[in-house]
């Protein structure tokens, strides 16, 4: 490909900035994306250390190879032409609270009664929060997001198309804007429940309830409860790699070991980005899913952007970053282990305070090629505050204190943990934020429901525009894909949109 037939360069390959590659090569377009790691895959991205495949971030999946499901990840792989063996599984995960253990089902019934053992009333009020995130859902699920985009063009597609879906979100509209604390608040009054509501939002989005909005839940319980679990065989990487053979099918490149070091501009336009190793390349659009503060900081030189634009941009709070324990174990003995398991070490201490609520995945229980025969994969990560670490004469005495929390959560699942360890990586928010080229290592923005509003894909800069999970609300995978889709089909005419959906749907 000549550089100067380029149509758009994407900074990152992220879920974000492949979703939007992978499409606009579907849609015709030329394009590159430009990633710093020698590794796809952002956050998402896996690596092997002695036979052992890691995730490095997400493991837990909704819908991924099911024909019903909402997840944008799923619609796009659909429109590359890719699908993703994946093995489904149920309890989805484990929950450890000081005074008990309990499996959390995929089904919500299912789900309501093992609450009941607990808490026979909270059950009866969890029951009335899910019905109305439920229902919300079931309006939301006639519009796929495949269909949408984020300009004034859509308002024509969405009134001839999806008319009916819009009459069905009206009684909704007073909830789908807002936070999900709202309704818990006016649904549930049990005490434990609202706690285990508060920690399936963190789980979410890094914000309790209150800060989260409420599609997001209604999106995950949903598709939870309809669609079931599942994760992909290969672990992250194999829908890494789904989306790279699905750019490169329609045209698409990625280069790897290619930092962006400068967004270029010619007479206040974009130009198209200059590489650390002093390669210029050239395009009209440049997409960047680098975060927000990276993307303006580090990418445009302060004088690039309206000052109040930049100041407000860069303000915006973002969630900890992480402590990460990636270990190989011996599995021996361990055959019943199931893959999820979240252990909340003190009652007494918030859910989001840093060490407090751990999350643990072993997805070899699900998918044995992972880890050598005999063998156990095992990634468990907690929130940690990147202020106060650097790579000093400390460091590494740090790292040892500050993962004891990761160690002692796996131990409630596995006593014998610390003798079956073969292999053992301990990763801090300076690692986090080396390997993903992140802010401060940050799992995304904190921006609550109803006290700001995200900043969406598009720039102040002409040819300048951002995916990735700073630009629409929900941090994830379904709300990364999301941002990738409504930033390419706006990139396109809607008769190109409407051309792709009835060729998929046909
Ligand atoms: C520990 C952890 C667990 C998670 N668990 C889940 C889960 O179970 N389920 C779920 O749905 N979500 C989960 N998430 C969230 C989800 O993984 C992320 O929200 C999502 O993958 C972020 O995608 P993104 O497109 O925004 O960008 P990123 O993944 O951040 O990718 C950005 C890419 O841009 C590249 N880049 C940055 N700057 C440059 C530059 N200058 N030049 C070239 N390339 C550059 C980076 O190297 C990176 O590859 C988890 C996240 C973490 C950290």
């Amino acid at each position: 490909m000549q550089q100067q037939q380029l149509d758009a360069i994407v900074i990152g390959s992220g879920i974000g900035g492949l979703t939007a590659a992978a499409l606009l090569a579907r849609y015709g377009k030329k394009v590159l994306i430009c990633e710093s790691h020698a590794i796809a895959g952002g956050a998402a991205h896996s690596f092997t250390r002695k036979g052992f495949h890691f995730d490095s971030g997400p493991s837990f999946y909704c819908g991924l190879n099911h024909p019903k499901s909402l997840n944008p990840l799923r619609q796009v792989l659909a429109v590359l032409g890719e699908s993703l063996p994946t093995i489904s599984y149920d309890p989805l995960g484990h929950y450890h609270f000081p005074e008990v253990t309990f499996p959390v089902y995929s089904n919500s019934e299912r789900y309501r009664e093992e609450l009941a053992k607990i808490t026979p009333q909270g059950a009866v009020e969890l029951a009335r929060f899910e019905k109305r995130l439920l229902s919300l859902y079931e309006a939301l699920k006639d519009i796929p997001t495949i269909a949408l985009r984020a300009d004034l063009q859509m308002i024509p597609v969405l009134l001839v198309k999806y008319l009916p879906s819009l009459f069905k979100l009206l009684p909704h509209l007073g909830i789908i804007q807002g936070s999900v604390g709202n309704i818990m608040n006016q649904e549930v009054t049990d005490p434990w429940v609202r706690r285990l509501i508060d920690l399936e939002c963190f789980l979410l989005s890094g914000l309790k309830a209150e800060g989260t909005i409420a599609p997001e839940v209604a999106f995950m319980l949903g598709e939870r409860n309809n669609i079931g679990v599942d994760y992909p065989i290969g672990g992250s990487g194999a829908i890494i790699d789904a989306l790279v053979r699905g750019l490169e099918r329609w045209g698409g490149q990625i280069k790897l070991n290619a930092h962006v070091e400068q967004i270029l501009l010619e007479s206040g336009k974009v130009g198209g980005v200059k590489l650390r190793n002093g390669e210029v390349i050239k395009a009209g659009i440049v997409i960047s899913n680098a975060t927000i503060w990276d993307t303006y900081t580090k990418l445009l030189r302060a004088e690039d952007l309206p000052a109040d634009y930049r100041q407000k941009s860069l303000q915006i709070p973002a969630v900890d970053s992480f402590m990460h324990l990636h270990l190989g174990i011996r599995a021996e003995g361990l055959e019943d282990l199931t893959g999820h398991h979240v252990v909340v070490h003190d009652r007494n201490k918030d859910i989001t305070e840093p060490g407090n609520t751990c999350m643990i995945s072993i997805p070899s229980v699900w998918d044995a090629n992972l880890a050598p025969e005999g063998h156990y994969v095992v990634h468990a990560y907690t929130l940690e505050p990147f202020e106060n670490w650097q790579r000093d004469s400390h460091y590494l005495e740090r790292k040892k204190e500050r993962s004891q929390s990761l160690f002692s959560a796996l131990e409630k699942i596995i006593p014998d943990l610390r003798d079956r360890i073969v292999l053992e990586l301990i990763g801090t928010p300076l690692t986090h934020s080396y390997y993903l080229r992140r802010y401060q290592g940050t799992y995304g923005p904190a921006i609550a429901a109803g006290k700001g509003t995200f900043p969406s894909f598009n720039t102040p800069i002409p040819g300048l525009y951002r995916v990735g999970d700073s630009t629409l609300p929900g941090i994830g995978v379904p709300a990364v894909a999301a941002s990738g889709i409504l930033c390419a089909n706006t990139l396109v005419s809607p008769q190109q949109n409407a051309d792709l959906l009835t060729e998929i749907y046909r």
